[in-house]
C-alpha cells in the first residue's frame, strides 16, 4: 500500500483498508512507521515492492502534489515520489500491476488514469465506501478458508524470506519458503505466483511452477501478470493449448503493453502451428506495435509468416528491420536469404548470403543457402510450404490493426484469436474460446477483432 501521511481521520482510512485486505485473507505489506527524517532505504523497498502483485496507491490532492515535485525536494516528496516510480518500472516490466484509488480529490497524478469500457486505466474512483467495497469485491475477493492472523504474519514471512533467499543466490531455499506459503495459504495466490515467478527468474522448477499456474487457471485467481507468466511457462514447455488459452487471457485482462506484446507473440506462434497465418500475423503485428520483448524474435516470426503466406517481399522487409537489431544473427541471415531468394531478388541474396557464410560457415541454414546459391534459379517464386488450400468465401478485415482474416464458406472465426474455425466446433482448437465470430449474420455490422479487441472488424463476402 502506498499512500502519504495525512490527517488522523485520512490515516485511519488506510489503516482501516489494510485490516479489511488482511481480514479478506491476503498477506499486506503496510508500515505505518515509514522512515522519515532518513534517507530513503532504495534497496529495502525494492525489495518489498518486488514481493508485491498488487501495489496500491492512495491518490488524493496531496498525493497528486508530491508525485508532481522532483525527488529531494524533502524526505517525506521523496519517498512517495521514489516509491511510485520505482514500482511504475515494475510494473512495465510486467511484474505487478500499479492501481490507483481516488479516495479524495478528482485529479489523477501522471500515470495513472480510469479504467473504463472501451478503455484501459489502472485507476478507480473510490471515493464512497460503497465503490471500495465493489472495487474490492471485484479484484481483491474474500480468499476462502481460515486466515488467522498468525497464518497470514507467517505466510507473509515465508514469502519474504523466499524472496531474501532468491536476491542471496539461494533458489532451493527461495522454492522452499514459497512452498511454505503455500502449505499456510493453499487458497491465496501469493505462493503459486511466487513459485512461478521464481521458476521464470532461475529457469528451474518448471514443473512446480507448471503445477502452480494450472491451479490458479482453474481457480480463476490468476492476476493478468500470472496469465502472461502461465503462457510464457506451457509456451517453454511446448504444451502449446494452455500456453494460447492463457496468452489469450493476457491480452483480455492486462494493461501493461510489454506484458500483452508477450501474450500476441505467443498467441500467433500457436496459430501458426495451427496452420491459421492470417491470425497468427495479425498478433505478430500487435505484438511488435505493443513493443513486446523480443523486438527480434517477433520481427522474425512475422517475417516467416508471410514467407509462409507466399509474400516475400514483405517478410524482406521484417527480416531487413530485425537485422538491424541483430546483424549477425546466422537464423535471420538464413530467413533474410531465403526471402530475397523467393522474391527473386539477387543482390539482397548476395548480400546476406555472403554474410551468413561469414558469421556461420557450415551451419545448417548456411549450407542450406550455399546450394541456392550455386544451383538456386533466380526468379520469382515465393515459398508457400505449409499454407492450407481454401476457397476464399470471404474476407473479415479489421480497420485498426489491417489483420485480414480468409474464411471458407460457412466457417466462422474464434472470437478468442482470430482462428477460422468450423462450425459447430464449439471450443476453438487453438485458444479454447467458446466465442465465435459469425461473419455474415448482420451484414454489415462491425464485430470486435479478435486480435486488437477494437470494435472495427468487418466481413466481405468474396465475389463470385
Ligand atoms: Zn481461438
Ligand atoms: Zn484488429
Amino acid at each position: 500500500m502506498s499512500y502519504r501521511w495525512g490527517s488522523t481521520e485520512e490515516n485511519a482510512w488506510v489503516a482501516a483498508l489494510a485490516v479489511e485486505l488482511k481480514r479478506r485473507g491476503y498477506p499486506v505489506v503496510f508500515d505505518q512507521d515509514q522512515p522519515q527524517g532518513d534517507n530513503v532505504d532504495v534497496p529495502g523497498m525494492v525489495s518489498r515492492l518486488a514481493e508485491c502483485r498488487y501495489v496500491l496507491c492512495v491518490i488524493d490532492p496531496g498525493y497528486v502534489e508530491r508525485l508532481g515535485h522532483e525527488p529531494g525536494s524533502s524526505t517525506k516528496d521523496g519517498w512517495v515520489f521514489d516509491e511510485v516510480n520505482t514500482a511504475s518500472a515494475f510494473s512495465n516490466a510486467g511484474r505487478l500491476a500499479l492501481i490507483g484509488l481516488l479516495r479524495d480529490g478528482d485529479q489523477l497524478p501522471q500515470g495513472f488514469s480510469f479504467m473504463g469500457p472501451n478503455q484501459r486505466g489502472n485507476s478507480v474512483d473510490v471515493r464512497g465506501s460503497n465503490r471500495l467495497a465493489a472495487f474490492l469485491n471485484d479484484v481483491l475477493p474474500e480468499l476462502p478458508g481460515e486466515h488467522d492472523t498468525a497464518t497470514v504474519a507467517a505466510a507473509r514471512a515465508a514469502l519474504a524470506d523466499s524472496h531474501a533467499a532468491y536476491l542471496a543466490g539461494d533458489p532451493e531455499r527461495a522454492f522452499a519458503e514459497a512452498a511454505r506459503v503455500k502449505a499456510l495459504l493453499p487458497d491465496a495466490p501469493d505462493g503459486y505466483a511466487q513459485t512461478i515467478r521464481l521458476a521464470l527468474r532461475t529457469g528451474m522448477g518448471a514443473g512446480d511452477a507448471v503445477e502452480a499456474a494450472e491451479f490458479l487457471a482453474e481457480r480463476g485467481a490468476g492476476s493478468t501478470e500470472l496469465h502472461a507468466a502461465a503462457a510464457l511457462l506451457y509456451h517453454g514447455a511446448r504444451v502449446l493449448d494452455r500456453a494460447a488459452r492463457h496468452a489469450r487471457l493476457a491480452i483480455d485482462r492486462s494493461d501493461s503493453d510489454p506484458e500483452r506484446g508477450v501474450a500476441h507473440t505467443i498467441l500467433g506462434d500457436v496459430l501458426d502451428e495451427h496452420d491459421s497465418l492470417d491470425a497468427a500475423l495479425g498478433h505478430a503485428r500487435v505484438a511488435i506495435h505493443l513493443r513486446g520483448c523480443f523486438e527480434e524474435q517477433t520481427l522474425t516470426k512475422l517475417g516467416y509468416y508471410l514467407r509462409r503466406l507466399g509474400r516475400p517481399d514483405e517478410a524482406l522487409e521484417a527480416f531487413a528491420a530485425a537485422l538491424e537489431d541483430a546483424p549477425d544473427s546466422p537464423n535471420l541471415l538464413t530467413n533474410a536469404a531465403a526471402a530475397a531468394f523467393e522474391a527473386g531478388d539477387i543482390d539482397r541474396f548476395r548480400t546476406h548470403a555472403i554474410r551468413l557464410h561469414e558469421v556461420a560457415p557450415g551451419s545448417p541454414g548456411a549450407n542450406v543457402i550455399q546450394d541456392l546459391f550455386v544451383g538456386g534459379q533466380f526468379e520469382r517464386h515465393p515459398l508457400v510450404p505449409l499454407t492450407r488450400e481454401i476457397e476464399v468465401a470471404g474476407v473479415a478485415a479489421c480497420a485498426s490493426c489491417q489483420t485480414s482474416i480468409r474464411l471458407a464458406a460457412g466457417e466462422l472465426v474464434c472470437a478468442g484469436c482470430g482462428a477460422p474455425r468450423p462450425v459447430g466446433v464449439r471450443q476453438c482448437p487453438v485458444c479454447d474460446h467458446d466465442g465465435v465470430i459469425t461473419p455474415g449474420l448482420l451484414g454489415g455490422v462491425s464485430w470486435a477483432c479478435p486480435v486488437c479487441r477494437e470494435r472495427t472488424l468487418k466481413y466481405k463476402a468474396v465475389e463470385a
